[in-house]
């Protein structure tokens, strides 16, 4: 029998009129599991929970939160495996990456639990005489969370583990496609001893329980991750809803990856092969723009061909697998769209490319490196989200830093060089709000911050203790002595 999961609402786990079934992408025989669809009235319900429980939660002290903060950061990584497994099982990243990943939310919530006790304010004499002045931070209130598919326990943590630090009471969706990692955080967090109603989750489609939460006027601010298109909706939803709410939006990106003459081969081609199709290049951040200085092109295109002939595409969760499944069909019909697209706009396939079979049926795709492509192309304009990327090769460091801003997104950037004056000129130049030197654009640290500029971020900054900028608002307040 399949086992169903529910939706947590006001401490409870309650049942939905529908469910939809989370498919295993390496092998679409398995299915992890029959996950809740809410409905309006349930996403009602859960924001309903959330305001009743936020007098009592926002005003909990530190130790509280602290503790329960850390409770859940010790079961989470004494659970990594198993989660990091249920992580790749749904998701289709390899064991290792998934592992990796429910280790990282572990270590957000240490770090959030840390960030309970640290919380401080100010207190500044007044320009007026006799007058005291005192600036605090207080929780924004409802925070309503809609996460994507590709990280499905990290990104959850991300959002949630602050939110509860600094008093928020908190509605989750997450991603209708992945939402069993979502879930087991969720209980987990629940069992650590949180107050009924403080956290509530609402598994289902964007267009219902999304909508519904977006819609929703009791919901104070939203914290939103996955596409550009549909971070535009929820931004519009919040900012002509009354009140208007708070919003961070997260989407995607078309991360540029600058290799020069003067580049260590082998940290350039680790960097372009891990950092453009590593966890399925299903990652923000991924290195999907290769910008190659003309005198080491041809060495970096061969060596990169020879990198991937030894990289292993298969289950996620064999041992020896070095990428895994893309994620289900629709995602694998738009990798195959874009390769042809790279072809048809004069773009060589000199690497990979094939789908795949493997011994069980799932979405199974041969990374794919386009050579000869022009920065104007759609291929190097267009986020793919998987393990296609693209290489397009330049005369010298200023046609690459201008390529590399040439694009609508912002969010991480990279070179590789041993020359110290083009890494410090291109760290101070580059229009992206990660960037990397001699490093792939994705993987990044839990405790600092995490975003972009242009079409890549909106609002404040995810991670580290730039968070409380989402998570908190600014109180100024006035003493006559
Ligand atoms: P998506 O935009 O399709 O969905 C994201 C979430 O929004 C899902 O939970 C979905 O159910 C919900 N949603 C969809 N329509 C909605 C609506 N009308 N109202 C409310 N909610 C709605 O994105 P995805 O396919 O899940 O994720 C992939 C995208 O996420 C990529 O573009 C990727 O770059 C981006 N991403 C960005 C970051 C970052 O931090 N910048 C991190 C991971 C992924």
């Amino acid at each position: 029998m399949t086992e169903m999961f529910k939706n947590l609402i006001a401490g409870e786990w309650a049942s939905a009129g529908n469910a939809s079934r989370n498919i295993n992408p390496s092998n679409t025989n398995d299915v992890v599991g029959e996950y809740a669809q809410g409905s309006v009235e349930q996403m009602n319900d859960a924001v309903a929970a959330a305001k009743a429980a936020f007098p009592a939660w926002s005003r909990s002290g530190p130790q509280e939160r602290y503790e329960i903060l850390k409770k859940a950061s010790d079961e989470i990584l004494a659970r990594k495996e198993e989660l990091g497994r249920l992580l790749s099982r749904e998701e289709g990243k390899t064991l290792a990456e998934g592992i990796g990943e429910a280790g990282r939310a572990g270590q957000i919530f240490a770090f959030f639990a840390g960030e309970c006790l640290r919380l401080s304010g100010e207190a500044i004499p007044s320009v007026r005489p006799g007058v005291g002045v005192e600036i605090t931070r207080e929780p924004v209130g409802i925070i309503g969370m809609i996460t994507p598919w590709n990280f499905p326990i990290a990104i959850p943590a991300w959002k949630i583990a602050p939110a509860l630090a600094y008093g928020n009471c908190v509605v989750i969706k997450p991603a209708d496609l992945v939402p069993g990692s979502a879930w087991a955080l969720v209980d987990i967090i629940q069992r650590a001893g949180l107050p009924k109603g403080v956290l509530n989750l609402v598994m289902g489609r964007g267009s219902v329980v999304g909508q519904a939460l977006l819609q929703h006027k009791d919901v104070h601010a939203i914290s939103f991750t996955g596409s550009v298109s549909t971070g535009r909706k929820v931004a519009e939803a919040c900012i002509s809803s009354s009140p208007m709410k708070k919003v961070q939006l997260e989407m995607g990106g078309k991360n540029p990856l600058v290799v020069l003459d003067d580049a260590d081969l082998k940290i350039a081609v680790e960097a372009a092969v891990t950092g453009a199709y590593f966890s399925t290049g299903q990652r923000c951040t991924a290195s999907s723009r290769l910008i190659v200085q003309a005198g080491i092109h041809d060495r970096f295109v061969e060596a990169c061909i020879e990198r991937l002939k030894g990289v292993v595409v298969d289950d996620a969760l064999k041992s020896g697998t070095h990428i895994g499944p893309v994620v289900d069909q629709s995602q694998l019909d738009q990798d195959l769209k874009y390769i042809q697209i790279a072809k048809d706009e004069g773009g060589k396939l000199a690497w990979g490319g094939e789908v795949l079979k493997r011994e069980t049926p799932g979405f199974y795709l041969q990374p794919a490196l386009f050579t000869e492509t022009t920065n104007a192309m759609r291929i190097s304009r267009e986020e793919v989200f998987g393990p296609v990327a693209n290489v397009i090769r330049v005369k010298d460091y200023e046609e690459a830093l201008t390529l590399a801003n040439d694009t609508e997104f912002g969010l991480s950037a990279g070179i590789c060089t041993t020359s110290l004056k083009a890494a410090t000129h291109f760290k101070r130049n580059s229009e992206a709000g990660m960037v990397m030197v001699n490093l792939a654009t994705a993987g990044v640290d839990y405790h600092v911050p995490f975003g972009g500029r242009k079409g890549s971020s909106y609002g404040p900054r995810e991670q580290g203790a730039y968070a409380k900028e989402m998570y908190t608002t600014v109180k100024t307040a006035y003493t006559l002595a």
